[in-house]
């Protein structure tokens, strides 16, 4: 999932990457790795992104 990302840091069980989609665009994703939790988005800026990581809650308990 994280193939073309670049700068990929890890914020507790959230990987947030960097990459540019079929456009040509840069993207920041941000993505859980937790088993069961499907948390996956895409943001505008990296500081979006790593907001989004710190601040997820993984919805399985
Ligand atoms: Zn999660």
């Amino acid at each position: 999932m994280l193939r073309r990302f670049r700068n990929v840091i890890r914020i507790g069980p959230v990987r947030v990457g960097t990459a540019n989609d079929q456009r040509g665009r840069v993207k920041h994703t941000a993505v859980c790795t937790a088993p069961r939790c499907d948390f996956s988005a895409d943001y505008d800026t990296r500081a979006a992104a790593e907001l989004a990581a710190r601040t997820h809650r993984c919805p399985v308990r």
